[in-house]
């Protein structure tokens, strides 16, 4: 094991120092096992995925943020999970997870916000990281970064799988911004500037007009993600354990 922090800038903070190992995604939304990680563009072009003894994450946030954004939001996330994996047991219908979860709805969007801060792809990051910076450093802050959109789906196929990707994709003339995050049961996207890239995800916008404190009944419809890219990453021998 190699020792648990590093020096380097915090990518929300920004500030220069020490930084603890982040999980992406939380430790206790199931990622507390020994995991293979890779960029997506890596596993692409074939390169060796990297073990990590930790569970996936990595040092990207300094030891304050890192404490407050888990007890503030990744908590919930945890919780959420639980409750995706309960619903996804007992589905009844094969393209989709109808359920319900009793939570705050902010609390859940900055934890995914956080992921994405964290780990996602940092050019993408890069040009709002003031604006995230002051929203997830202040826990009841509302006012969400507006040109920034958030899809979910359920992603059943690869246990213990992440990946982040930020692509320009053109489709009928029209081009896709945005950056993912996979991880078993769960994927993620963040746009920029524009709609979902695919129609294989849920429009979670709505987590935004949450409250910290609040505890509402939030529904949700998630489809199933049947997967583009889960074969590309099984066919290039990314094993896990
Ligand atoms: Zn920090």
């Amino acid at each position: 094991m190699g020792k648990k922090t590093k020096t380097g800038k915090c990518k929300l903070c920004n500030t220069e120092g020490e930084l603890s190992f982040e999980h992406v995604p939380p430790k206790s939304a199931f990622n507390n096992c020994k995991v293979y990680q890779q960029a997506f563009h890596d596993l692409l072009e074939g390169k060796k995925a990297k073990q990590s003894q930790l569970g996936a994450g990595a040092y990207t946030l300094c030891t304050s943020c890192n404490t407050k954004t888990g007890a503030w939001y990744q908590l919930e996330y945890g919780k959420f999970v639980e409750a995706v994996l309960q619903a996804y047991k007992n589905k009844t219908d094969a393209n989709s997870v109808k359920f319900t979860f009793s939570g705050s709805r902010l609390k859940l969007a900055k934890a995914i916000l956080t992921m994405f801060v964290s780990f996602g792809t940092q050019n993408f990051i890069n040009s709002r990281r003031p604006r995230f910076k002051t929203f997830l450093l202040e826990k009841s802050n509302t006012v969400w970064p507006q040109d920034i959109g958030l899809y979910g789906a359920i992603y059943p196929k690869l246990e213990n799988q992440r990946k982040a990707a930020c692509l320009g994709k053109i489709s009928n003339g029209k081009t896709f911004t945005y950056d993912e995050i996979c991880f078993y049961p769960l994927r993620f996207v963040l746009t920029l500037d524009s709609t979902a890239p695919d129609n294989c995800l849920a429009d979670l916008n709505y987590l935004k007009e949450g409250k910290y404190e609040e505890k509402n009944d939030i529904q949700f419809d998630l489809p199933i993600d049947k997967d583009h890219f889960g074969d590309i990453l099984a066919s290039l021998g990314c094993t896990l354990t």
